[in-house]
């Protein structure tokens, strides 16, 4: 038995089997194909990719250290040209009928493992070599879309790091728990393992070489422990410890269909947040009353090219229609900075974060936000849908935002497309929108503060960096004062704020926020349960 320690971003327990993910590794499935000339098609553009790629990395090696060391790209290039290596790759896809990846990893690991076991040392050395070109390979087979997440049953995923677009395109019935080496709390990935509703550790110091998936091991999202190899007291405590969770969710499921009021009367609405369609699942079982921030750019990354209308068009309906005349909010495009989506090509920046992320990308390419805003204004007649805008700075922004919205109403009204006149608001999660919040309140329906980005601009702290993870601080003055702020702003000129960020759901600032006249709180749909409870007793 080993315990590991970590940080918990999600509560919760969790008993099962680990499974490994080590970033290079795509566990490749081998499946039947129909025909092997389309596999060995699909191995030859893979390998003319890898080419560009190492002339590319050879050229960059060559600026930077020099011609000795870029060198091995060269010779990569030149193995991949291998005629024994290329026989064997197309010999299994003829006679065993599989896919081009399965029989690219299969050569790679036999003939890395032939050059190792070489007497010869520099034949020895050529298996990593062996090994990196085969990997290259079957990366460009699977493209951006590894199905390297699907895992037979649930599991404990153990890894370095996760990215947004791993996270979301695991299947979540599949997963008992996430525990990691990197990671920051506040980390989009962090953000989805509490959507999940799953135990979740970050920073756990492992060596993740030493692990093997299959090993047993124990989640503690309690006290932040991964404890591999659990003895049987240990398991059995575990169990106990998940069955006293389950009870104290039955118990608040009690509190379901009950209103959110304090006992002073005051009413709050409690929404949910989501990332895809299949969320709305969880916002039903908790009986949110809305959801209150639709991540749209989970529709974006994981994949090769942009949604077409049609393809949003359909989420956003099947959203709307899911949760029968509830309000749904959806959020205009946010990506860039750690949400990121290659075919975007969005380019290397210094301080992402700071950088061309969300409307600022929507404002300088409107055919992508158009088609995103035809798409949602076309779905507003299914339900009841609201749009907000994220990363505003400035009143500029909103009234070229408010002037391509109304040429998309008139573009969809000339064509006869039906479409509702819908709730717009935005987001403040910049100082400067809350110190313009003022004037923002007159241009837009409602205001909804992303705490995430608010603290990280407002502290200087990069959300992403996990080194930073003590000092931000969400509970800070000056973060509190500007929520008042904002919330002020916002009733003078009649409108309502919410909250969407993830302090939204810090249960010891329920209270303060109802008090400070927050009209709205948007929070992980396992968590509305939690808020009900506290606001009910509230006297
Ligand atoms: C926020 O910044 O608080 C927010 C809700 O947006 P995101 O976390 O997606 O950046
Ligand atoms: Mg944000």
């Amino acid at each position: 038995m080993e315990c590991l320690k970590g940080k918990s971003v999600y509560k919760g327990i969790a008993l099962g089997k680990i499974s490994v993910l080590k970033k290079s590794d795509y566990v490749v499935k081998r499946t039947k194909v129909e025909s092997a000339e389309e596999e060995i098609e699909r191995v030859n553009q893979a390998k003319e990719a890898a080419c560009n790629q190492l002339q590319k990395l050879y050229e960059k090696a060559l600026k930077e250290v020099g011609e000795a060391s870029a060198a091995i790209f060269e010779v990569h290039q030149m193995m991949l040209d291998d005629a024994d290596f290329n026989e064997a790759i197309e010999n299994i896809i003829r006679t065993q009928e599989v896919n081009a990846e399965y029989a690219v990893a299969s050569v790679g690991d036999s003939f890395s493992e032939m050059f190792a076991s070489m007497d010869d040392d520099y034949m020895r050395a050529r298996a990593a070599d062996i090994k990196d070109i085969s990997e290259r390979l079957v990366k460009n087979l699977v493209g951006g879309e590894t199905d390297s997440m699907d895992f037979e049953e649930p599991v404990i995923v153990v890894a370095d790091d996760l990215t947004p677009s791993e996270t979301v395109q695991m299947d979540k019935d599949k997963i008992l728990a996430f525990v990691t080496v990197h990671g920051s709390t506040n980390s989009h990935t962090a953000i989805l393992a509490r959507m999940m509703n799953i135990p979740a550790l970050i920073g756990v110091d492992m060596n993740l070489e030493a692990l093997k998936s299959g090993m047993e091991a124990v989640v503690d999202g309690f006290t932040g422990e991964m404890i591999l190899e659990p003895t049987e007291e240990v398991k059995c405590t575990a169990l106990t410890k998940i069955s006293e969770e389950e009870e104290k969710r039955n118990l608040l499921l009690e509190l379901k269909g009950k209103e959110n009021v304090t006992l002073g009367g005051k009413k709050i609405e409690l929404y949910a947040n989501i990332g895809s369609v299949s969320d709305v699942g969880y916002v039903l079982e908790n009986d949110a009353g809305g959801i209150g921030l639709f991540r749209s750019e989970f529709l974006y990354i994981g994949r090769n090219d942009l949604p077409s209308e049609e393809e949003q068009f359909q989420a956003y309906k099947q959203v709307a229609q899911n949760m029968a005349g509830k309000k749904v909010i959806i959020r205009t495009l946010d990506i860039g900075a750690d949400k990121q989506a290659d075919y975007l090509d969005l380019g290397e920046e210094e301080n992402p974060a700071l950088g061309y992320r969300a409307i600022r990308i929507c404002l300088s390419q409107p055919e992508i936000f158009k088609t995103q805003l035809r798409a949602i204004f076309r779905a507003s007649t299914y339900g009841n849908i609201s749009i907000m805008y994220p990363m505003i700075t400035s009143v500029e922004e909103v009234k070229k935002i408010q002037k391509i919205v109304a040429e998309v109403k008139k573009e969809l009204y000339e064509c006869d497309i039906p479409y509702k006149d819908v709730e717009e608001g935005v987001m403040i999660e910049t100082p400067a929108a809350v110190m313009i919040s003022d004037e923002l309140a007159e241009l837009v329906d409602f205001f909804s503060i992303g705490t995430n980005d608010l603290t990280q601009y407002t502290l200087a702290i990069d959300r992403q960096n996990e080194k930073l993870d003590p000092f931000y601080n969400p509970h800070h003055k000056a973060v509190l004062k500007m929520i008042q702020m904002v919330v002020d702003n916002s009733h003078k000129a009649g409108k309502w704020t919410g909250i969407c960020g993830e302090l939204g759901a810090d249960l010891e600032l329920t209270e303060t926020f109802v008090r400070m006249g927050v009209d709205e709180l948007s929070v992980a749909p396992s968590m509305v349960l939690k808020l009900r409870k506290i606001i009910r007793e509230m006297k």
